[in-house]
C-alpha cells in the first residue's frame, strides 16, 4: 500500500485497494496518477488490462462531493465496457459513498433517469448520453472531470461527431483524461481543440508477448467449423473466446458447437443488452466456457482465465486483431491465439502480420473428423453470402508474402512470414485431411473467392 500511498492516494481509496488486495502499481498508474491527482490533462497510451481505470478514476473519486450533483463523466464505446468501468469505480468509491451510475442503450431510458438524480459520477456511452442531453434528463454543468476511455474505439466506432457534442456540452473548466490503445491523428486533432497542455504518457502493455503464443491453420472455407470443434476437443483449456466478424457467423458458430453439446455462447450487438449482460455473467462465473463474440466483446473487457482466442473469421481491421488477442495472455499467464484461415480470410491476413509486422508458424492440419453444420440463422443475406459453395481448391503460391518483421516466434519462415517452413502447396487440403469427405450432407459451405480487394465486412457487427 506503500506505493499507492506514495503517489498521492488518499485513505478512503487505500482502503478499498487493500480489499482488493492491490499490492503495488501498474506502470500506468504510477505515471498517471500522480498528474491525475494535480489536475493535470492526459492523454495515456495504454492497453485494456494496463490498470488504466484506477489511473483515470483516483482523482474523480478524491475530487467527488457526494452530496452534489454529476461531477464526473467517463465515455466508454460499449455497454459491457460501461458496466465494467462503472463496478471498478464503484469499487475504488466504496468507502465514499458515492453514487456512480451507467448509461447505455439497448435499455429502458426511465430507471436512468431516476439514478442520474442521486448520481455523482456517470459513465455512459455517447449514444445514450445523447438522448439524455437531448431530453434534458442529465446535467452536465458541474462536471469537473471528463474521461474518454478507449477513445480510439470511439472513433472506430463512428462516435467521432457525438463525442465532439458531449465535449462542448461539458464546462470548459474541467479536467480531461484521454486513454486509448493507439494514439491516431484523429485523436490528437481531438486533444489540440479540447485539451489543455496534455501530458503524454505510454505504459506498459499488461500482455506479455513471451507468453502469447499465436499460429494458424490453412484451410478450405467449408472445413472452417470441423477443424474447430477438433482443436477444440484437442486442446487443454480455460475459457475460450472464439471472435468472427458477423452476428451470422456468430451465431451460425454458437448454434453448431451447442448442437454438439458444447457449453457455448453467443455476444454480438444484435442480442438485447439484457442478454448481452447475462452472457457476461455466465462467462465470467465459468458456467459457460466458450464465448463466440464480434468484436464488440474484443475491446476493452477485463475477463479473467481466457486461455485460448479463436479467430473463426479474421477481421478486415487489423487493430481489431490486435484487441482480439490482447483478451489472452494477460497478468502473466499464457496464452494461445488460433487463426483458422479459410480462402476467404486471405487477404485480411495477409494485411495483419504485414501492418501488425508479425510473423506466425502456420501449424500443420491435423486429420479431423467431419462435423456436419447448419445454418439456421434467420438471415437471408447471411445465408446467401455463406451458402455459397467453394470454388478454389488451391491457392496461389503467390497469394501470400512473407512479412518484412520478425514480432512473435522466431523460426523458418512460411507463406505468412512464420516459423515451421512453407506449407507443401501441393497438398490439397483433402489431402491434408484425410477423413474430410467432399461435405455433400452439410447445408452450410462458406465461399471461398480470393479478393485482390481488401475484404470489407457487409454484415453488422
Ligand atoms: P483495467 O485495465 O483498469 O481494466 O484493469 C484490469 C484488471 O487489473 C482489473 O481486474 C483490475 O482490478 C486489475 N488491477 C488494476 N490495477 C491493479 C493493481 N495495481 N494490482 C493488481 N490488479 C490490478
Amino acid at each position: 500500500m506503500e506505493a499507492f500511498k506514495n503517489l498521492g492516494i488518499s485513505e478512503s481509496i487505500l482502503k478499498a485497494l487493500q480489499d482488493q488486495k492491490f499490492e503495488k502499481p501498474t506502470l500506468i498508474q504510477q505515471q498517471a496518477i500522480p498528474l491525475v491527482l494535480t489536475g493535470h490533462d492526459v492523454i495515456a497510451s495504454s492497453s485494456t488490462g494496463s490498470g488504466k481505470t484506477l489511473a483515470f478514476s483516483c482523482g474523480l473519486i478524491e475530487q467527488a462531493d457526494g452530496k452534489r450533483g454529476i461531477q464526473a463523466l467517463i465515455l466508454t464505446p460499449t455497454r459491457e465496457l460501461a458496466e465494467q468501468v462503472a463496478k471498478a469505480i464503484s469499487s475504488f468509491a466504496k468507502y465514499k459513498r458515492l453514487a456512480v451510475v451507467s448509461l447505455y442503450g439497448g435499455v429502458s431510458i426511465s430507471p436512468q433517469i431516476d439514478l442520474l438524480r442521486r448520481a455523482q459520477v456517470v459513465v455512459a456511452t455517447p449514444g445514450r448520453l445523447l438522448d439524455h442531453l437531448e431530453r434534458r434528463t442529465i446535467d452536465l454543468g458541474g462536471v469537473k472531470t471528463l474521461v474518454l476511455d478507449e477513445a480510439d474505439r470511439m472513433f472506430d466506432m463512428g462516435f467521432r461527431d457525438d463525442v465532439e457534442l458531449i465535449l462542448k456540452a461539458c464546462p470548459k473548466e474541467r479536467q480531461t483524461l484521454l486513454f486509448s490503445a493507439t494514439i491516431s491523428e484523429d485523436i490528437v486533432g481531438l486533444a489540440q481543440k479540447y485539451m489543455k497542455e496534455p501530458v503524454e504518457l505510454e505504459a506498459e502493455k499488461r500482455v506479455d508477448p513471451t507468453k502469447l503464443h499465436q499460429v494458424y491453420y490453412d484451410v478450405q472455407d467449408r472445413d472452417k467449423f470441423s477443424l474447430l470443434t477438433h482443436l477444440l476437443a484437442q486442446e487443454k483449456e480455460g475459457l475460450v473466446m472464439i471472435f468472427s466478424n458477423t452476428r451470422q457467423w456468430t451465431d451460425f458458430v454458437t448454434d453448431n458447437l451447442r448442437r454438439l453439446g458444447m457449453d457455448a455462447i453467443a455476444i454480438h450487438g444484435g442480442l438485447s443488452q439484457q442478454k448481452r449482460n447475462n452472457m457476461m455473467k455466465l462467462f465470467h462465473s465459468k458456467r459457460a466456457t466458450i464465448l463466440v463474440c464480434t468484436d464488440v466483446a474484443a475491446r476493452g473487457l477485463d475477463i479473467k482465465g481466457v486461455t485460448h482466442v479463436y479467430n473463426y473469421d479474421l477481421p478486415a481491421d487489423p487493430k481489431e486483431y490486435v484487441h482480439r488477442i490482447g483478451r489472452t495472455a494477460r497478468a502473466g499467464n499464457d496464452g494461445k491465439v488460433i487463426n483458422i484461415v479459410g480462402s476467404r480470410d486471405h487477404e485480411n491476413f495477409r494485411r495483419i502480420l504485414s501492418l501488425n509486422k508479425m510473423n506466425m508458424p502456420c501449424e500443420k492440419t491435423p486429420a479431423f473428423e467431419k462435423v456436419r453444420s447448419v445454418f439456421s440463422g434467420d438471415s437471408e443475406r447471411g445465408r446467401r453470402d455463406g451458402g455459397r459453395p467453394s470454388q478454389h481448391t488451391q491457392r496461389s503460391p503467390r497469394a501470400f508474402e512473407p512479412s518484412a518483421s520478425s514480432f512473435g516466434r522466431s523460426g523458418p519462415r512460411s507463406r505468412f512470414g512464420g516459423s515451421r517452413g512453407p506449407r507443401d502447396l501441393s497438398r490439397t487440403p483433402r489431402e491434408a485431411s484425410p477423413s474430410e469427405g467432399r461435405g455433400g450432407e452439410r447445408t452450410f459451405r462458406g465461399h471461398s473467392s480470393v479478393s485482390s480487394q481488401p475484404r470489407r465486412d457487409s454484415y453488422r457487427r
